[in-house]
């Protein structure tokens, strides 16, 4: 069962496919911290066809950004409906203007975990990832594989992979990594923030973050 525990703030940095997701389901499950996703608030919209749906598709097909503007709001606007509760934000913030901007709305963050994965595994674990794309639930045909070939463990339905996990996409989005988010590192270093869990797997890493986020939690109450 979830450990209640009291309010946290924190932010999940790492390159695509380096197990943000994955860790912040396991942070909801084990401390009760639920997690704000930027790319699941834009995967959602595209699905419900929306105009911000509409607007972020092309960008993400592509393998690249959305503009900071667009999503600072977009993410803005879910955590003033959280209100004070705490939560884990993944990926957001993944530029240094979203970090300033977050700054400049008063967003205060206990801490940045950093999951740093080399990117030979990055990229192997992109090209197995398939998701079900109603809830977001990942699976990986590695490591993580669906009960039944191809369909989601909790509904039956098909899973797709992700237009943005395609090798060209993977190729952008590394780049837009290390071109515009990597900054972040040395950003987040500079307040005191940042703690890195370098790893390839993810029940190694696991424990660490645990580890790091019950002995957090406990100074802070
Ligand atoms: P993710 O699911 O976090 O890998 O995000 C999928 C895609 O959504 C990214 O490749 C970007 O195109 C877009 N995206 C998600 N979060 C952000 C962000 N903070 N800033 C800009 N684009 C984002």
């Amino acid at each position: 069962m979830a450990a209640r525990v009291p309010v946290s703030r924190l932010a999940l940095l790492g390159a695509p496919g380096s197990g943000k997701g994955t860790m912040a389901h396991k942070i909801r499950l084990h401390f009760g911290i639920t997690s704000v996703a930027s790319g699941e608030l834009l995967r959602d919209h595209i699905y419900r066809r929306t105009e911000i749906g509409h607007r972020a598709r092309s960008y993400i097909v592509a393998g690249r950004l959305v503009p900071d503007d667009f999503i600072t709001h977009l993410v803005m606007r879910e955590l003033q409906q959280r209100g004070d509760d705490g939560w884990v934000l993944d990926g957001f913030p993944r530029t240094l203007p979203q970090a300033h901007a977050l700054e400049c709305e008063r967003v205060r963050l206990d801490a940045v975990l950093c999951l740093d994965v080399p990117a030979d595994t990055i990229r192997q674990r992109l090209s197995s990832r398939w998701i079900h794309a109603r809830s977001g639930r990942v699976y990986n045909t590695h490591f993580n594989p669906p009960r039944n070939a191809g369909r989601d463990d909790v509904t039956g339905e098909p899973l797709v992979q992700r237009l943005d996990d395609r090798p060209d996409a993977v190729v952008a989005r590394l780049r837009e990594y290390r071109e515009r988010t990597q900054p972040l590192v040395t950003h987040f270093a500079s307040r005191g923030l940042l703690h890195t869990f370098a790893g390839t797997e993810t029940n190694k890493v696991w424990p660490e973050i645990h580890a790091f986020i019950s002995s957090h939690v406990r100074s802070l109450g």
